[in-house]
Protein backbone atom coordinates (compact mmCIF):
# COMPACT_ATOMS: atom_id res chain seq x y z
CA UNK A 1 0.00 0.00 0.00
CA UNK A 2 1.10 3.39 -0.70
CA UNK A 3 3.47 5.43 1.58
CA UNK A 4 4.18 9.12 2.10
CA UNK A 5 8.35 8.34 1.69
CA UNK A 6 8.70 9.18 -1.72
CA UNK A 7 9.22 13.09 -3.22
CA UNK A 8 7.24 15.69 -3.31
CA UNK A 9 5.35 14.36 -6.55
CA UNK A 10 3.80 11.70 -4.61
CA UNK A 11 2.21 13.91 -2.18
CA UNK A 12 -1.42 14.35 -2.98
CA UNK A 13 -2.60 16.39 -0.21
CA UNK A 14 -0.92 18.37 2.31
CA UNK A 15 -2.17 20.13 5.10
CA UNK A 16 0.77 22.26 6.73
CA UNK A 17 -0.15 23.50 10.48
CA UNK A 18 -3.93 24.13 8.82
CA UNK A 19 -6.11 25.94 11.13
CA UNK A 20 -10.24 27.03 10.42
CA UNK A 21 -12.26 29.22 12.41
CA UNK A 22 -15.49 30.08 12.61
CA UNK A 23 -16.53 33.17 14.91
CA UNK A 24 -14.72 31.70 18.33
CA UNK A 25 -14.57 28.16 17.05
CA UNK A 26 -12.20 26.55 16.38
CA UNK A 27 -13.30 23.45 13.85
CA UNK A 28 -9.66 22.32 12.76
CA UNK A 29 -6.90 23.66 14.85
CA UNK A 30 -3.10 23.05 13.87
CA UNK A 31 -3.89 19.88 11.72
CA UNK A 32 -0.49 18.73 9.54
CA UNK A 33 -0.71 15.85 7.27
CA UNK A 34 -0.02 14.58 4.06
CA UNK A 35 -1.87 12.05 1.47
CA UNK A 36 -0.07 10.09 -0.69
CA UNK A 37 -1.23 9.86 -4.57
CA UNK A 38 -3.72 6.59 -4.82
CA UNK A 39 -3.93 6.41 -1.06
CA UNK A 40 -7.24 5.48 0.48
CA UNK A 41 -6.98 7.99 3.20
CA UNK A 42 -9.94 8.66 5.77
CA UNK A 43 -10.77 11.12 8.44
CA UNK A 44 -12.50 9.22 10.88
CA UNK A 45 -13.91 11.29 14.07
CA UNK A 46 -16.91 12.04 16.48
CA UNK A 47 -19.61 14.62 15.54
CA UNK A 48 -18.21 18.38 15.80
CA UNK A 49 -14.35 17.16 15.34
CA UNK A 50 -13.73 18.97 12.59
CA UNK A 51 -13.47 16.47 9.96
CA UNK A 52 -16.04 17.96 7.00
CA UNK A 53 -14.37 21.51 7.76
CA UNK A 54 -10.99 19.94 6.92
CA UNK A 55 -12.42 18.32 3.79
CA UNK A 56 -13.98 21.01 3.03
CA UNK A 57 -10.68 22.85 3.28
CA UNK A 58 -9.41 20.86 0.60
CA UNK A 59 -11.89 21.49 -1.87
CA UNK A 60 -11.81 24.45 -1.49
CA UNK A 61 -15.16 25.53 0.31
CA UNK A 62 -13.75 26.83 3.20
CA UNK A 63 -10.14 28.88 2.99
CA UNK A 64 -7.13 28.31 5.92
CA UNK A 65 -7.35 31.21 8.59
CA UNK A 66 -3.72 30.17 8.74
CA UNK A 67 -1.77 27.72 7.52
CA UNK A 68 -1.00 26.35 3.86
CA UNK A 69 -2.55 23.61 1.72
CA UNK A 70 -0.99 21.63 -1.20
CA UNK A 71 -2.24 19.55 -3.89
CA UNK A 72 0.59 17.92 -5.48
CA UNK A 73 3.37 20.15 -3.91
CA UNK A 74 1.93 23.13 -5.34
CA UNK A 75 0.40 25.62 -2.74
CA UNK A 76 -3.48 25.60 -3.39
CA UNK A 77 -4.73 27.36 0.11
CA UNK A 78 -6.17 30.36 -2.11
CA UNK A 79 -7.24 28.95 -4.69
CA UNK A 80 -11.34 28.30 -5.64
CA UNK A 81 -12.88 24.71 -5.44
CA UNK A 82 -13.14 24.98 -9.59
CA UNK A 83 -9.47 25.49 -9.85
CA UNK A 84 -8.32 22.35 -8.24
CA UNK A 85 -8.22 19.18 -9.32
CA UNK A 86 -10.56 17.29 -7.10
CA UNK A 87 -14.28 16.49 -7.04
CA UNK A 88 -16.67 16.07 -4.26
CA UNK A 89 -19.05 13.44 -3.37
CA UNK A 90 -22.09 14.67 -1.12
CA UNK A 91 -23.99 12.75 1.33
CA UNK A 92 -27.29 14.01 0.17
CA UNK A 93 -26.09 13.18 -3.25
CA UNK A 94 -27.38 16.74 -4.24
CA UNK A 95 -28.26 14.95 -7.75
CA UNK A 96 -30.56 17.39 -10.12
CA UNK A 97 -33.87 15.99 -9.93
CA UNK A 98 -34.96 17.71 -13.86
CA UNK A 99 -32.30 15.35 -15.39
CA UNK A 100 -31.87 12.15 -15.81
CA UNK A 101 -29.52 10.02 -14.49
CA UNK A 102 -27.27 10.04 -18.01
CA UNK A 103 -27.46 14.04 -18.15
CA UNK A 104 -26.84 14.22 -14.32
CA UNK A 105 -23.51 12.12 -14.46
CA UNK A 106 -22.46 14.21 -17.66
CA UNK A 107 -23.34 17.37 -16.22
CA UNK A 108 -19.75 18.82 -14.95
CA UNK A 109 -18.31 18.34 -19.01
CA UNK A 110 -21.16 20.04 -20.24
CA UNK A 111 -20.25 23.01 -17.90
CA UNK A 112 -16.66 22.31 -19.16
CA UNK A 113 -17.13 22.15 -22.65
CA UNK A 114 -16.52 18.76 -23.66
CA UNK A 115 -18.74 18.23 -27.14
CA UNK A 116 -22.04 15.64 -26.71
CA UNK A 117 -21.02 12.82 -28.43
CA UNK A 118 -17.60 12.32 -25.78
CA UNK A 119 -19.96 13.49 -22.91
CA UNK A 120 -22.23 11.04 -23.40
CA UNK A 121 -19.70 8.44 -24.08
CA UNK A 122 -17.80 9.21 -20.85
CA UNK A 123 -21.51 9.01 -18.92
CA UNK A 124 -21.94 6.01 -20.23
CA UNK A 125 -18.64 4.29 -18.96
CA UNK A 126 -18.94 6.23 -15.77
CA UNK A 127 -22.59 4.40 -15.01
CA UNK A 128 -20.97 0.89 -16.37
CA UNK A 129 -18.46 1.45 -13.96
CA UNK A 130 -20.59 1.73 -10.80
CA UNK A 131 -22.64 -1.41 -12.20
CA UNK A 132 -25.45 1.07 -13.56
CA UNK A 133 -25.31 1.06 -17.15
CA UNK A 134 -29.36 0.76 -18.75
CA UNK A 135 -30.25 3.25 -15.90
CA UNK A 136 -29.00 6.45 -18.01
CA UNK A 137 -33.02 7.13 -18.85
CA UNK A 138 -34.44 7.23 -15.46
CA UNK A 139 -34.92 10.47 -13.05
CA UNK A 140 -33.08 10.26 -9.97
CA UNK A 141 -36.59 10.19 -8.09
CA UNK A 142 -36.77 6.59 -9.83
CA UNK A 143 -33.56 5.25 -7.83
CA UNK A 144 -33.10 3.50 -4.91
CA UNK A 145 -30.96 5.47 -2.22
CA UNK A 146 -28.16 3.21 -3.14
CA UNK A 147 -28.23 3.97 -7.06
CA UNK A 148 -28.51 7.49 -6.06
CA UNK A 149 -25.49 6.80 -4.31
CA UNK A 150 -24.08 5.62 -7.23
CA UNK A 151 -25.03 7.85 -9.50
CA UNK A 152 -23.28 10.71 -7.60
CA UNK A 153 -20.33 8.74 -7.49
CA UNK A 154 -20.61 8.37 -11.15
CA UNK A 155 -20.67 12.06 -11.21
CA UNK A 156 -18.03 12.93 -9.52
CA UNK A 157 -16.00 10.47 -10.99
CA UNK A 158 -16.61 11.57 -15.10
CA UNK A 159 -14.49 14.58 -14.67
CA UNK A 160 -11.60 12.15 -14.23
CA UNK A 161 -10.31 14.00 -11.08
CA UNK A 162 -6.99 12.83 -9.59
CA UNK A 163 -8.53 13.92 -5.80
CA UNK A 164 -11.86 12.51 -5.19
CA UNK A 165 -13.31 13.76 -1.35
CA UNK A 166 -16.19 11.80 0.52
CA UNK A 167 -18.62 13.17 3.00
CA UNK A 168 -20.08 10.23 4.62
CA UNK A 169 -21.33 8.87 1.31
CA UNK A 170 -22.87 5.61 2.67
CA UNK A 171 -24.49 7.73 5.93
CA UNK A 172 -28.20 7.59 4.44
CA UNK A 173 -28.16 3.74 3.52
CA UNK A 174 -28.92 1.05 5.63
CA UNK A 175 -26.53 -1.84 6.78
CA UNK A 176 -26.20 -4.27 4.27
CA UNK A 177 -26.39 -2.13 1.58
CA UNK A 178 -23.53 -0.18 3.49
CA UNK A 179 -21.47 -3.02 3.32
CA UNK A 180 -22.00 -3.85 0.33
CA UNK A 181 -20.72 -0.14 -1.11
CA UNK A 182 -17.87 -0.11 1.38
CA UNK A 183 -16.80 -2.74 -0.47
CA UNK A 184 -17.44 -1.80 -3.89
CA UNK A 185 -16.19 1.84 -3.56
CA UNK A 186 -12.64 0.12 -2.21
CA UNK A 187 -12.60 -1.87 -5.08
CA UNK A 188 -13.25 1.40 -7.51
CA UNK A 189 -10.83 3.22 -5.82
CA UNK A 190 -8.16 0.34 -6.30
CA UNK A 191 -9.13 -0.28 -10.07
CA UNK A 192 -8.92 3.61 -10.87
CA UNK A 193 -6.52 4.48 -9.15
CA UNK A 194 -7.78 7.76 -7.59
CA UNK A 195 -7.13 9.68 -3.98
CA UNK A 196 -9.62 8.72 -1.91
CA UNK A 197 -10.71 10.71 0.89
CA UNK A 198 -12.72 9.90 3.36
CA UNK A 199 -15.09 11.43 5.96
CA UNK A 200 -16.72 9.30 8.37
CA UNK A 201 -18.03 8.41 12.25
CA UNK A 202 -18.26 4.68 11.73
CA UNK A 203 -14.60 3.32 12.48
CA UNK A 204 -15.62 0.19 11.29
CA UNK A 205 -16.02 1.79 8.06
CA UNK A 206 -12.48 3.54 8.08
CA UNK A 207 -11.06 0.35 9.60
CA UNK A 208 -12.13 -2.25 6.91
CA UNK A 209 -11.67 0.49 4.07
CA UNK A 210 -8.41 2.61 4.40
CA UNK A 211 -5.10 2.62 3.80
CA UNK A 212 -4.47 5.24 6.55
CA UNK A 213 -6.87 6.65 9.10
CA UNK A 214 -6.79 10.12 10.19
CA UNK A 215 -8.39 9.95 13.61
CA UNK A 216 -9.47 13.87 14.63
CA UNK A 217 -11.01 15.33 18.32
CA UNK A 218 -11.63 18.51 19.03
CA UNK A 219 -10.13 19.80 15.74
CA UNK A 220 -7.21 18.36 15.93
CA UNK A 221 -5.70 15.20 14.55
CA UNK A 222 -4.65 12.53 17.64
CA UNK A 223 -3.48 9.95 15.94
CA UNK A 224 -2.62 8.78 12.18
CA UNK A 225 -1.28 5.38 10.71
CA UNK A 226 -2.69 2.39 8.92
CA UNK A 227 -6.21 0.92 10.56
CA UNK A 228 -4.36 -2.29 12.51
CA UNK A 229 -1.69 0.30 13.80
CA UNK A 230 -4.51 2.56 15.16
CA UNK A 231 -5.99 -0.15 16.23
CA UNK A 232 -3.53 -2.10 17.79
CA UNK A 233 -1.59 0.67 19.25
CA UNK A 234 -4.05 3.45 20.05
CA UNK A 235 -1.71 6.30 21.92
CA UNK A 236 -4.19 7.86 23.78
CA UNK A 237 -7.22 7.14 26.09
CA UNK A 238 -9.53 8.99 23.27
CA UNK A 239 -8.50 6.81 20.69
CA UNK A 240 -8.08 3.49 22.72
CA UNK A 241 -12.17 4.14 22.86
CA UNK A 242 -13.46 5.51 19.99
CA UNK A 243 -11.41 3.11 17.35
CA UNK A 244 -13.34 -0.47 18.73
CA UNK A 245 -14.64 0.24 22.03
CA UNK A 246 -11.37 -0.52 23.87
CA UNK A 247 -11.27 -1.59 27.79
CA UNK A 248 -9.33 1.73 29.35
CA UNK A 249 -8.21 0.33 32.38
CA UNK A 250 -5.70 1.95 35.56
CA UNK A 251 -2.56 -0.14 35.76
CA UNK A 252 -2.84 -0.87 39.40
CA UNK A 253 -6.63 -2.52 39.27
CA UNK A 254 -5.55 -5.31 36.73
CA UNK A 255 -1.84 -5.75 38.32
CA UNK A 256 0.13 -4.32 35.35
CA UNK A 257 1.56 -1.72 37.92
CA UNK A 258 1.67 2.09 36.82
CA UNK A 259 -0.04 3.77 34.24
CA UNK A 260 -3.51 3.34 31.68
CA UNK A 261 -3.50 0.34 29.47
CA UNK A 262 -6.14 -0.71 26.38
CA UNK A 263 -7.53 -3.91 26.16
CA UNK A 264 -9.87 -4.76 23.69
CA UNK A 265 -12.59 -6.43 24.53
CA UNK A 266 -12.03 -9.53 22.31
CA UNK A 267 -9.24 -10.29 24.18
CA UNK A 268 -10.85 -10.93 27.39
CA UNK A 269 -11.66 -14.44 28.26
CA UNK A 270 -14.11 -14.94 30.94
CA UNK A 271 -14.26 -17.68 33.25
CA UNK A 272 -17.35 -18.91 35.04
CA UNK A 273 -16.03 -19.68 38.07
CA UNK A 274 -12.74 -17.86 39.43
CA UNK A 275 -9.45 -19.40 39.33
CA UNK A 276 -6.54 -18.31 41.43
CA UNK A 277 -5.27 -15.36 39.73
CA UNK A 278 -7.58 -14.13 37.73
CA UNK A 279 -9.05 -10.53 37.73
CA UNK A 280 -12.40 -11.40 40.08
CA UNK A 281 -15.20 -9.07 38.95
CA UNK A 282 -19.20 -9.39 39.12
CA UNK A 283 -21.19 -10.04 35.82
CA UNK A 284 -23.10 -6.67 35.63
CA UNK A 285 -24.69 -6.90 32.07
CA UNK A 286 -25.22 -9.22 29.14
CA UNK A 287 -26.11 -8.41 25.73
CA UNK A 288 -26.63 -10.54 22.68
CA UNK A 289 -25.06 -8.93 19.31
CA UNK A 290 -26.18 -11.86 17.00
CA UNK A 291 -22.08 -12.72 16.10
CA UNK A 292 -21.30 -13.04 19.72
CA UNK A 293 -22.59 -11.48 23.45
CA UNK A 294 -20.86 -8.70 25.00
CA UNK A 295 -20.20 -9.06 28.57
CA UNK A 296 -19.88 -6.52 30.96
CA UNK A 297 -17.79 -7.00 34.69
CA UNK A 298 -17.69 -5.15 37.09
CA UNK A 299 -14.20 -4.95 38.69
CA UNK A 300 -14.33 -2.31 41.83
CA UNK A 301 -15.01 1.11 40.36
CA UNK A 302 -13.80 -0.26 36.81
CA UNK A 303 -15.51 -1.90 34.36
CA UNK A 304 -14.19 -4.58 31.52
CA UNK A 305 -15.97 -5.33 28.64
CA UNK A 306 -15.50 -9.17 26.86
CA UNK A 307 -16.84 -11.09 24.26
CA UNK A 308 -17.75 -14.47 23.93
CA UNK A 309 -19.08 -16.41 21.08
CA UNK A 310 -22.94 -16.42 21.02
CA UNK A 311 -22.92 -20.12 20.47
CA UNK A 312 -21.61 -20.27 24.15
CA UNK A 313 -24.20 -19.58 27.40
CA UNK A 314 -23.13 -16.97 29.29
CA UNK A 315 -23.77 -17.16 33.20
CA UNK A 316 -26.21 -15.60 35.07
CA UNK A 317 -26.09 -11.92 35.92
CA UNK A 318 -24.64 -11.23 39.29
CA UNK A 319 -22.35 -14.09 39.03
CA UNK A 320 -18.18 -13.89 40.24
CA UNK A 321 -16.12 -14.76 37.15
CA UNK A 322 -12.53 -14.77 36.42
CA UNK A 323 -11.35 -12.88 33.87
CA UNK A 324 -7.56 -13.32 32.00
CA UNK A 325 -5.58 -12.40 28.94
CA UNK A 326 -2.23 -13.02 27.14
CA UNK A 327 0.32 -10.34 28.38
CA UNK A 328 0.64 -8.89 24.92
CA UNK A 329 -3.08 -7.85 25.00
CA UNK A 330 -2.58 -5.02 27.30
CA UNK A 331 -1.02 -1.61 25.52
CA UNK A 332 -0.10 0.90 27.61
CA UNK A 333 -1.14 4.27 26.70
CA UNK A 334 0.48 7.73 27.23
CA UNK A 335 -0.23 9.83 29.48
CA UNK A 336 -2.56 12.75 28.73
P1 LIG B 1 -20.16 15.84 11.77
O1 LIG B 1 -19.74 14.40 11.79
O2 LIG B 1 -21.27 16.12 12.76
O3 LIG B 1 -20.42 16.38 10.42
P2 LIG B 1 -17.51 17.03 11.82
O4 LIG B 1 -16.48 16.26 12.53
O5 LIG B 1 -17.55 16.92 10.36
O6 LIG B 1 -18.94 16.69 12.42
P3 LIG B 1 -17.37 19.87 11.42
O7 LIG B 1 -18.63 19.90 10.61
O8 LIG B 1 -16.11 20.04 10.71
O9 LIG B 1 -17.33 18.54 12.28
O10 LIG B 1 -17.50 20.96 12.55
C1 LIG B 1 -16.46 21.23 13.47
C2 LIG B 1 -16.89 22.38 14.39
O11 LIG B 1 -16.99 23.58 13.66
C3 LIG B 1 -18.25 22.17 15.05
O12 LIG B 1 -18.17 22.69 16.35
C4 LIG B 1 -19.17 22.97 14.17
O13 LIG B 1 -20.28 23.40 14.92
C5 LIG B 1 -18.28 24.13 13.74
N1 LIG B 1 -18.65 24.66 12.41
C6 LIG B 1 -18.57 23.98 11.24
N2 LIG B 1 -18.94 24.76 10.21
C7 LIG B 1 -19.30 25.95 10.74
C8 LIG B 1 -19.77 27.19 10.19
N3 LIG B 1 -19.95 27.37 8.88
N4 LIG B 1 -20.01 28.20 11.06
C9 LIG B 1 -19.81 28.05 12.38
N5 LIG B 1 -19.36 26.93 12.95
C10 LIG B 1 -19.11 25.89 12.15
Amino acid sequence: SPTVTGTRANVAVALRDVSCTFGTVRAVDGVTLEIAEGEFFSLLGPSGSGKTTALRLIGGFELPSAGRIELFGQDASRLPPYARDVNTVFQDYALFPHMNVRENVAYALTVRGVPKRERERRAEEMLDLVKLSGFGDRRPAQLSGGQRQRVSLARALARHPRILLLDEPLGALDLKLREEMQGELRSLQRQLGVTFVYVTHDQGEALSMSDRVAVFADGRVVQMGPPREVYERPRTRFVARFVGGANVLDGGVIGAGDGTYALRPERVTVHPSPRPGDLVGTLDDVSYQGAFTRLDVRVGLERVSAVMPASVPPPPLGTMVGLTWDPDALHRLEDE
